[in-house]
């Protein structure tokens, strides 16, 4: 990490560097929120016109009521609300992390706590979006990083809630590690690149179908390697065993003192797709210690 390079750019730079990555923070907030929340609508909708086809003569009612329950809910329609008395954020509610501060964490209707995650996840995008500039600079392969940066912390809380990584993220992600090692003087060579996507792929997908075979139990879920298979695309095939082996360990680390501390069971599943986020992101930041720590 090269912090001169930050103070290189100037404080104006900087300033709006910064107000930038917490408004993209803002925005992942709602993403994490609407995104599940919109697959499950569209899981719904595609499970009831198909149980319309198979079952002929409740075709009308089963439509009229998908129809009836599907008012417009993306990314930007509807305006956000209070999730607790419905109140319309106002855009003076709405400024990353000061609005939070000025309310006190409260909604300024019902006076419900509004979750410290919120600010977090702003601060959090900002903090990690200044050290991957630092790194790569304003260029177009430090553009590409935030982005990297900026979709592994939406799989991140995403995965948490709902145990669920949107192709809609882990796919671009993949596509986009591809295309920013191939054009843009990159970290690894576009071949590198293209082996640590299937590698990637292919590690989770025997482990799983392995375990599967002899516990009959999943172990994890398809995202998981759609996920592990777009860090390899970005950080190339030989960082794979750094990357896999730090999130085992966080993973583990995380599961042992959860069950310490009595808030876990051995039966609830514990989501991946965090770990390899981390390990993910830890690797883009200081790939020669990670490569360094598996050879070593
Ligand atoms: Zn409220």
């Amino acid at each position: 990490m090269n912090f001169d390079l930050l103070i290189a750019y100037g404080w104006q730079w900087l300033t709006l560097a910064t107000w930038a990555a917490l408004c993209v923070g803002s925005f992942l907030n709602v993403v994490i929120y609407r995104l599940p929340v919109m697959m499950e609508k569209d899981w719904r909708a595609q499970a009831e016109e198909f149980l319309a086809q198979t079952e002929s003569g409740s075709t009308t009612e089963a439509a009229s009521a998908s129809d009836a329950e599907a008012p417009t809910f993306n990314l930007s329609v509807p305006r956000s609300r209070c999730g607790s008395c419905g109140h319309q954020i106002r855009s003076w509610e709405n400024i990353p992390i000061l609005s939070w501060l000025l309310l006190r964490g409260k909604c300024s209707a019902c006076n419900t706590t509004i979750s410290w995650r919120y600010p977090g996840v702003e601060a959090l995008t900002a903090c990690l979006t200044l050290v991957v500039i630092a790194i790569y600079g304003f260029t177009w392969f430090g553009l590409a990083t935030c982005f990297f940066t900026w979709a592994l912390l939406a799989l991140t809380f995403i995965d948490y809630d709902t145990k669920l990584l949107p192709d809609q993220i882990t796919l671009p992600l993949l596509w986009l590690g591809l295309f920013a090692n191939g054009f843009f003087s990159g970290i690894v060579s576009l071949h590198d690149a293209v082996l640590g996507a299937m590698f990637g792929y292919l590690f989770l997908w025997l482990t799983f179908w392995g375990f599967k075979l002899l516990t009959g139990k999943e172990g994890m879920g398809y995202g998981d390697f759609k996920l592990l298979a777009a860090l390899g695309a970005w950080l190339g095939w030989m960082t794979l065993p750094g990357i896999i082996l730090i999130a085992a360990l966080t993973g583990l680390s995380y599961a042992i003192f959860r069950l310490a501390l009595r808030r876990q069971t051995t039966a609830e599943p514990i989501p991946f797709g965090p770990f390899l986020a981390v390990a993910g992101w830890v690797t883009l930041g200081f790939r020669d210690s990670v490569l360094g720590l598996f050879l070593a």
